[in-house]
């Protein structure tokens, strides 16, 4: 990526494998920042969503009252989910119910893949360039349904496990745990692409991001 448009991409660091993915974004060309309070959120590109324990993100999102912020600034910038990310950004999620941001048109099952296999690494071919990737799946989730405005980049099963909609990107699996950087080079430029067309939060949500309500 060309000198002044490197994208400063938050990694929201609660819970869950945040290293991993800052380390991933240094690699692909992004400037990682972590993001533990709504003001963290001022002046990054994009933000990752990383893996871990889906319920235990969203009682801490809600006890540092950084919910509603989030889901905000998540519907105007470039997001990435991943696992238990993707799981948080999902339109609706199963097995059991539960809150989510409610903002990738996609039916989510928690720990779809049942106890025996509920970790796996597979590699496959996807619509990313380059051949085979490796996907690291632990106590993964499955999109049982995406809507038609899903563009879906790598399936297991017949089920979506990378997908993208808009600005938005989702994984069901952990890309940051392989080698590879395709899958965070895919979010970096697509981010660095949206820096460069400049689109600012609204001065309303900035002004909420700075409050943290
Ligand atoms: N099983 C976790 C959940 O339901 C997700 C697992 C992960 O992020 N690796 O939240």
């Amino acid at each position: 990526m060309a000198k002044g448009t490197i994208p400063i991409i938050g990694v929201l660091a609660i819970q869950g494998d945040y290293a991993a993915h800052a380390e991933a974004l240094s690699e692909s060309g992004a400037e990682p920042v972590e993001v533990r309070k709504p003001s963290e959120l001022a002046g990054i590109d994009g933000l990752i969503l990383p893996g871990g324990e889906s319920t235990t993100v969203l009682r801490f999102l809600e006890k540092l009252n950084f919910f509603d912020v989030l889901r905000d600034f998540c519907g105007c910038k470039p997001v990435f989910g991943t696992c238990a990310g993707a799981i948080l950004l999902a339109r609706e999620v199963r097995n059991p119910p539960q809150r989510s941001l409610g903002l990738l048109d996609a039916i989510v099952e928690r720990n779809a893949y049942g106890r025996q296999i509920d970790s796996a690494i597979l590699t496959a071919e996807t619509a990313l360039p380059g051949g085979p990737l490796e996907m690291v799946f632990i106590r993964a989730p499955r999109m049982v349904e995406v809507g038609a405005g899903v563009q879906v980049l790598a399936m297991r099963d017949d089920f979506p496990v990378l997908v993208r909609q808009g600005s938005l990107m989702a994984a069901t699996f952990h890309p940051e745990l392989s080698s590879d950087r395709r899958v965070h080079r895919l979010f970096a430029e697509s981010v660095a692409a949206t820096r460069s067309n400049r689109a600012p939060v609204t001065t309303e949500l900035a002004q909420r991001i700075r409050t943290g309500v």
